[in-house]
C-alpha cells in the first residue's frame, strides 16, 4: 500500500465533509453497546463506532498492541499507559484496516456487523477514569479581562503571569460525560460585603470554554517530564465546560483561589482527539515575551488551530444558538509547557489525568470564553434571537459546546459537550432565593 496524501484518505463507511469524525481523526470513547453490555473503547467513524475490544479478539491488531486488554475495559486508562509507540502502532493498524480499498473487514460481513456500530444505538461513557483534574489560567485575553475586571486594565496580569502558567487542583470526582444534566448548586454566597454572609443557590452561574489533554505514562514522584518529551505524555484532546458559581467564587477564593464554585460539576466530551490527529493543525502560538524559563521552552510549535464555539439554548428556544466563536491558538501557554510546569517539581502524573487549559478567550468580543466576560460582570447582557437577554445562566438553559480543525475536504472535530442547568434542589435550612 503506498503512500495516500491526507486529504485523499478514505473510508469504505460514508463520511461526510463536514463529519467531525472522518478517518483522518479516529478519536478514541469508552461506550456502553445497545443492550447493555460491558463498557469497552472504540473509536468514532463518522456515524459509526468501531469496536476495538472485536477488532483484537479477532486478531487485528499487532503483535505489540494484541491481547494486552487495552480495549475491553471500561476506561482508556490501560490504553494510555501503554504509550506512544502502542498509539501510533494502534493507529496504523486503524488507518490500514478502514481504508476504503483494503477489503480485510471491508467484506468481512459477520466481523463488519459485530465491530462496527451505528453511534446513536450506544451510550458514550466518560473516556477515562481520571485520578487527578487540573485547570489552567493559560488564555492572556482570559486572564486580562478578569484582572482588568478585578484590579483595572493598568494591573490586569498579575506579575506571574508571564513567567508561568498559573493553575489550580480541581476535582475530579465531579467530571460527568456529555449529556449530563447540571444542578445549579448551593454554597455561601456575599453580594453585599457590609452583611454577613449567607448559604443560598448560586445566582451568577458561567460556562468556561476550555480544552483538556489526558495524560498517557505519566512521570515516577520525583522525576520532572521536560518540555521536550511532552508528546511523549500527551495523548489525546477533549472539550471541557468547567461551569462556574461566580458568587460563590468572589466571596471564597481569597487566599487559595476557587474551591466549591469549581467542583460542583465539570463537563467532558466523550471523544478524545488525539496528538497524532491533530498534527497536521499545529500553528505558531502567542508570541512569548518576556521569554520563558528555560524549563519552559517549547521546541517547536504547539498551539493548535482548532476552531472553538459555544451555543446556548434557553428553555424558551427551540434551537441553540451560537454565542461563542473561539480558537484554541489563543492560548498564551501551550499544552508542553503546562505539563513541564506541572511537573517540575517532581508531582507526579498518572495515565488518565485530566490537564485543562482554563478558559480559551480570543481578542474579539465573541471570542471571549464565559459569560463573565461575554457580558463584562453582567453590566452588557447578550441579547438572544428569541428577545431573552442573559447576563448568567437561567435554569432550563442548555450550553453546547463544539470545535474542530477545518483540513482540505476533511474535518478534525471534537463532537460536542453538552449540559442543561437544573434548578437548584431545596434545602430546609437556607431561605431560598432571597
Ligand atoms: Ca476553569
Amino acid at each position: 500500500m503506498g503512500y495516500t496524501p491526507l486529504n485523499e484518505l478514505k473510508s469504505f463507511i460514508e463520511v461526510g465533509r463536514n463529519s467531525h469524525f472522518p478517518i483522518q481523526n479516529l478519536p478514541y470513547g469508552v461506550f456502553r453497546p445497545a443492550g447493555g453490555a460491558t463498557p469497552r473503547v472504540g473509536v468514532a467513524l463518522g456515524d459509526f463506532v468501531v469496536d476495538l475490544s472485536v477488532l483484537d479478539e479477532a486478531g487485528l491488531f499487532p503483535a505489540s498492541v494484541a491481547g494486552r486488554d487495552l480495549f475491553a475495559g471500561g476506561s482508556l486508562n490501560a490504553f494510555l499507559a501503554a504509550g506512544r509507540p502502542v498509539w501510533r502502532a494502534t493507529r496504523q493498524a486503524l488507518l490500514a484496516l478502514l481504508r476504503h480499498d483494503e477489503p480485510g473487514l471491508r467484506d468481512n460481513e459477520g466481523l463488519r456487523q459485530a465491530a462496527i456500530v451505528p453511534a446513536s444505538r450506544v451510550e458514550m461513557l466518560l473516556p477515562a477514569q481520571v485520578g487527578d483534574y487540573t485547570d489552567f489560567y493559560s488564555s492572556r485575553e482570559h486572564a486580562s479581562n478578569v484582572g482588568a475586571m478585578l484590579r483595572g486594565a493598568a494591573n490586569a496580569l498579575q506579575p506571574n503571569w508571564l513567567h508561568l502558567p498559573v493553575g489550580y487542583h480541581g476535582r475530579a470526582s465531579s467530571l460527568v460525560v456529555s449529556g449530563t444534566d447540571i444542578r445549579r448548586p448551593w454554597g455561601q454566597v456575599c453580594p453585599d460585603e457590609s452583611q454577613p454572609p449567607r448559604l443560598a443557590p448560586s445566582r451568577l452561574m458561567d460556562f468556561e470554554l476550555e480544552v483538556g489533554f489526558l495524560v498517557g505514562p505519566g512521570n515516577r514522584l520525583g522525576e520532572p517530564i521536560s518540555v521536550a518529551d511532552a508528546a511523549e505524555h500527551i495523548f489525546g484532546f477533549v472539550l471541557v465546560n468547567d461551569w462556574s458559581a461566580r458568587d460563590i467564587q468572589k466571596w471564597e477564593y481569597v487566599p487559595l483561589g476557587p474551591f466549591l464554585s469549581k467542583s460542583f460539576a465539570t463537563s467532558i466530551s466523550p471523544w478524545v482527539v488525539t496528538l497524532d490527529a491533530l498534527e497536521p493543525f499545529r500553528c505558531p502560538g502567542p508570541v512569548q515575551d518576556p521569554e520563558p524559563l528555560p524549563y519552559l521552552r517549547s521546541p517547536g510549535e504547539w498551539a493548535f488551530d482548532v476552531h472553538l464555539e459555544v451555543w446556548l439554548q434557553t428553555a424558551a428556544m427551540e434551537a441553540a444558538e451560537r454565542i461563542v466563536a473561539s480558537n484554541l491558538k489563543y492560548l498564551y501557554w501551550n499544552v508542553a509547557q503546562q505539563l513541564a510546569h506541572h511537573t517540575v517539581n517532581g508531582c507526579n502524573l498518572r495515565p488518565g489525568d485530566l490537564l485543562a487549559s482554563g478558559t480559551i478567550s480570543g481578542p474579539a468580543r465573541d471570542s471571549r470564553g464565559c459569560l463573565l466576560e461575554l457580558t463584562w460582570r453582567g453590566e452588557e447582557p447578550l441579547t438572544l434571537s428569541s428577545g431573552q437577554r442573559r447576563t448568567f445562566l437561567e435554569d432550563g438553559d442548555r450550553v453546547v459546546m463544539t470545535g474542530w480543525a477545518q483540513g482540505d475536504g476533511f474535518r478534525v472535530g471534537f463532537g460536542e459537550v453538552s449540559g442543561r442547568l437544573l434548578a437548584a434542589a431545596s434545602r430546609e435550612d437556607a431561605e431560598l432565593g432571597s
